[in-house]
C-alpha cells in the first residue's frame, strides 16, 4: 500500500470529491465499526481528535472511562467503490486510544502492533496470505437471508453453474481499486460456497485487507440480491468456511523459511515456528474458532483440521506446506475460520511461531496418511492430539496457555468473559436434532 502523507490525503479529499470519511476500527469480538465524519472534519480526524463511546462497544471500557479517540492510519485511506461516485466516501482504519493518547489495550489492532515489535525486534517481517471462504446465499421475499442457493456448482466450476463469479469479480475490482491485490478466485466445494486469496502482505495489513474483504463482500452481494456469510459451518451435510493463513518471515528481503541445503528446502527456523504452532494450537484456538458454530466444520470428512499434525500436502492436517519453495515458502495454518477476529488471532498465532523460535522446538514428524481415515488407537499410539471439539474446550485451552493469554494482554480476559456467555447461552438451546432423536423414544 502506498505511503500516505498528511497533504496527500487532503489533496485526493479535494481531488475526488470525498464528502465523507469512515473511521473504522474492529472490536475485539472481531466486528468492524465506524463512524462517518464529513470531509470538513478531516484535519481534526487526522489529528486524532475524532471521538468514541468505548462503553458502548462490546468488550470495551466501562461507562466510567468511556472517553476514547480513534487515531487513523493514513496508509489505510482508500474510497469505497461501492459507494456513490459523486460525493465520495472514503474510509481510514483507526487505532483507538486513551485520552491520554496512549494505545488502548483492548483494541485488537494495537494488540496485533504489539506482538509484531517483537517480531520486528528480532530484524524480521511477517508476511500474512490468507484465504477466506463464504456461501452465497437466496434472500426470501422479505429480503431476509436464507440457505438456499440456485447454485449448482462445486469446486473450479464456472458459469452458468456457478451463480456467484459476477459477485467474486465485483469484489475483486473493487478490491483492486482499493489498492489491496487479489491473487485468486474461484468456486469452493459446496454448491454456493467461493473463496477469495489476497496476495501476501505485512501482518497488520493483511489484517486490515481480511476485514475489508469481509465488508466488501457481504456489501456487494447484498446489493446483487444475495446474502453472503462468513459464518463457519452453515450446512450440516456441506464443507464449511475456513480461512487457511500463509505465513512466512522475511530477512532483509529474503524469505527465511527457505533453505536450500535442507532435504525438503525448509529452514530450521521454519520448523520451530511449525512446532510453535502446534504447540499452542488449542490455546488459540478460541481465537481462530470464535463461534460455537466454529466447531461443527472441524469435523472429518470436509478438509478442515480436526488434529494436531503438519504434512507437506494432506489436507485434513492443521498445517500444510504447499509445494513453492524459495521466496514462496510458507506454512499454512488449515484451522482458522473467517469468523475470527484477524488481529487478535494473527497476534496469537505470531506468538505461538516466536515462542517455537526462542525455545527451539523441533515438531513432531510429519504425517502424509488421511487423518479422517485413522482409527482412534492409532492416532494414539502416534500421539496424535485433536483440536478442542467445543468453544468451551477452546476457552478453557486458551486460558491455560500463558503465551496466548500474554499476547492478548489484559483485555485477554474480557475476551474470554465474552465467549463464555455465549457458550452459557448455546448450553441452554434444545435443537431440532435433539427433538427428533429424543421427543418420541423417550
Ligand atoms: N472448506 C475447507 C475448510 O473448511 C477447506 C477447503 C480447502 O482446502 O480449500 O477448511
Ligand atoms: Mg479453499
Amino acid at each position: 500500500m502506498e505511503a500516505y502523507r498528511r497533504e496527500d490525503i487532503l489533496r485526493l479529499i479535494r481531488e475526488e470529491d470525498v464528502q465523507f470519511i469512515r473511521m473504522q476500527f474492529t472490536d475485539l469480538f472481531g466486528q468492524l465499526k465506524n463512524v462517518a465524519v464529513t470531509a470538513s472534519q478531516i484535519q481534526r480526524a487526522l489529528d486524532g481528535e475524532i471521538m468514541l463511546d468505548g462503553s458502548s462497544i462490546q468488550g470495551s471500557v466501562r461507562v466510567e472511562e468511556s472517553d476514547q479517540y480513534l487515531k487513523p492510519d493514513p496508509n489505510t485511506f482508500a474510497i469505497l467503490p461501492w459507494r456513490p461516485q459523486y460525493g465520495k466516501v472514503a474510509r481510514m482504519i483507526c487505532s483507538v486510544h486513551n485520552p491520554d493518547g496512549s494505545p488502548f489495550d483492548g483494541d485488537p489492532r494495537n494488540v496485533l502492533k504489539r506482538e509484531l515489535k517483537a517480531v520486528k525486534d528480532m530484524g524480521l517481517t511477517l508476511n500474512v496470505g490468507p484465504e477466506l471462504e463464504f456461501f452465497l446465499f437466496l434472500t426470501d421475499e422479505d429480503g431476509n437471508p436464507s440457505t438456499r442457493t440456485a447454485d449448482k456448482a462445486g469446486y473450479f466450476d464456472l458459469g452458468p453453474l456457478d451463480h456467484g463469479e459476477s459477485t467474486r469479480r465485483e469484489v475483486t475490482l473493487a478490491l483492486e481499486k482499493m489498492g489491496i491485490a487479489v491473487e485468486a478466485s474461484h468456486h469452493e466445494a459446496a454448491a454456493g460456497q467461493h473463496e477469495i486469496d489476497l496476495k501476501y502482505a505485512d501482518a497488520l495489513t493483511a489484517a486490515d485487507n481480511i476485514m475489508t474483504l469481509k465488508l466488501a463482500v457481504k456489501t456487494l452481494a447484498q446489493k446483487n440480491g444475495l446474502h453472503a456469510t462468513f459464518m463457519p459451518k452453515p450446512l450440516r451435510d456441506a464443507a464449511g468456511n475456513g480461512m487457511h493463513i500463509n505465513f512466512s518471515l522475511f530477512q532483509n528481503g529474503r524469505n527465511v523459511f527457505y533453505d536450500e541445503n535442507d532435504p525438503e528446502k525448509l529452514s530450521l527456523l521454519a520448523r520451530q515456528f511449525i512446532a510453535g504452532l502446534l504447540e499452542h494450537a488449542q490455546g488459540f484456538c478460541a481465537l481462530a474458532n470464535p463461534l460455537v458454530n466454529s466447531y461443527k466444520r472441524m469435523v472429518a470428512g470436509y478438509e478442515a483440521p480436526c488434529c494436531l499434525t503438519w504434512s507437506s500436502a494432506n489436507r485434513s492436517a492443521l498445517i500444510r506446506i504447499p509445494v513453492p519453495r524459495g521466496q514462496g515458502t510458507r506454512v499454512e495454518l488449515r484451522s482458522p475460520d473467517p469468523a475470527c477476529n484477524p488481529y487478535l488471532t494473527l497476534a496469537a498465532c505470531l506468538a505461538a511461531g516466536l515462542d517455537g523460535i526462542r525455545r527451539e522446538l523441533a515438531p513432531p514428524p510429519e504425517i502424509a496418511g488421511n487423518l479422517y481415515n485413522m482409527p482412534p488407537e492409532e492416532l494414539a499410539a502416534r500421539q496424535i492430539r485433536n483440536l478442542p471439539a467445543s468453544l468451551e474446550d477452546a476457552l478453557r485451552a486458551m486460558e491455560e496457555d500463558p503465551v496466548v493469554m500474554k499476547a492478548l494482554g489484559p483485555y485477554a480476559v474480557r475476551y474470554l468473559e465474552g465467549k463464555r456467555q455465549e457458550w452459557e447461552e448455546y448450553k441452554k438451546q434444545i435443537s431440532q436434532w435433539e427433538l427428533d432423536q429424543y421427543l418420541v423414544a423417550w
